[in-house]
């Protein structure tokens, strides 16, 4: 059996690090390069797996020690990602627990996030004690082209001597953003995008989803299973506020209303998540128009959809607008104003009494 059981699609990657765990000729240091969400962090772990596990020549999977490196718990197993001053260990932990438990939420803090010297200290300090279980040091560092330069520096000096039975695998989708000085220190593998089918394979096993929201998260993955379920998971949240807000829209008694709830809408999503929640509502539309001429809803499922009393002109217009409405915020006009003119549409399209579409079926 390889060593990658639970990524898919990365030959390369296996033939090196089979290679090397066979021979026993494992360096100290790795660097994995490759675009976002194709296994780079997995191949770490099985990695991981295969230096502390005891039940079998690579790793088994099942044992104690494998268990606690997949869910990030093992002691011996540490992972470093891009963090800020002010957020705390409990927040990180949180963060692992969510990402242990969905499988997708990216290992991330937002905002402006760098590994800083701290952690690299932090590092230093494990790696000079003993190991606690095993008889390795395994060390994963994330997205190591956030990395500030004074802490590129102090990992050097690890990686110039690192002490006995110590792996280090570092992370990134940029090699070129590395110090040259590191790069020259580490091996690099490269993780390739996979292909359309692997990703629609994989994403089909995580998530129970329709074909034709299958096909379009497929196509904006560019190649990445990360990609697509982060896709999967934005969208539902999108999609879930876009209804809230028709529900709320139905309830508004004039166009005074409406835009109260457009304030409220923009102090909740902020500008970015303004956009998509146009594109969403866009997408709604879109689907109204399908249903008009009978045709399957794309992004939304049917249960959610109500036929809206009005033409295919009205629902047009609507789409309209709301195309016009992200081309001004993209250029800057205030999310509030822009939205208003769709928002009022869309106000006087739903308030001719719409019906539930499941209904008539
Ligand atoms: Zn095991």
């Amino acid at each position: 059996m390889g060593l990658l059981r639970k990524v898919k699609g990365q030959d390369r990657a296996e033939l090196l690090l089979g290679s090397v765990l066979t021979s026993g000729r494992l360096a100290h240091g790795y660097l994995f390069a490759g675009p976002e969400g194709v296994g780079k962090l997995t191949t770490a772990l099985e990695l991981a797996a295969a230096m502390v596990c005891t039940e079998a020549e690579d790793y088994c999977g099942e044992c104690r020690n494998c268990r606690r490196v997949f869910s990030f718990d093992h002691p011996d197993v540490r992972i470093t990602i891009p963090s800020r001053r002010s957020v705390g260990e409990e927040e990180i932990a949180d963060i692992f627990r969510r990402r242990v438990g969905d499988g997708v939420t990216p290992l991330r803090v937002p905002g402006n996030a760098y590994i800083g010297i701290d952690q690299i200290r932090e590092l230093e300090q494990r790696l000079s004690l003993k190991a606690f279980e095993a008889a390795w040091h395994v060390e994963i560092l994330l997205d190591c082209h956030r990395m500030r330069i004074e802490a590129a520096n102090a990992l050097l000096k690890t990686l110039e001597e690192p002490p006995d039975n110590t792996l280090l695998v570092l992370t990134t989708t940029t090699v070129s953003s590395l110090l040259p000085t590191i790069r020259s220190r580490i091996h690099l593998i490269r993780f390739n995008r996979l292909p359309r089918e692997l990703v629609r394979e994989e994403v089909r096993e995580r998530l129970e989803i329709d074909e034709a929201l299958l096909d379009r998260l497929v196509a904006a993955s560019d190649g990445s299973v990360g990609r697509a379920l982060r896709l999967a998971e934005e969208g539902a949240t999108h999609r879930a506020a876009v209804l809230k807000t028709l529900r709320a829209l139905e309830e508004c008694e004039g166009a005074v209303g409406v835009l109260d709830l457009v304030k409220s809408l923009v102090r909740e999503l902020k500008k970015s998540g303004c956009l998509e929640f146009i594109g969403e509502l866009r997408s709604l539309v879109h689907d109204q128009r399908r249903l008009l001429m009978d045709a399957e809803p794309l992004s939304f499922s049917r249960k959610d959809l109500r036929r809206w009393e009005v033409s295919d002109d009205v629902l047009e217009e609507l789409e309209h607008q709301l195309l016009v409405c992200e081309r001004r915020m993209w250029r800057n006009v205030t999310p509030g104003l822009a939205m208003s003119v769709p928002m009022i549409g869309m106000w006087e399209a739903l308030s001719r009494k719409p019906t539930a579409v499941t209904d008539e079926r």
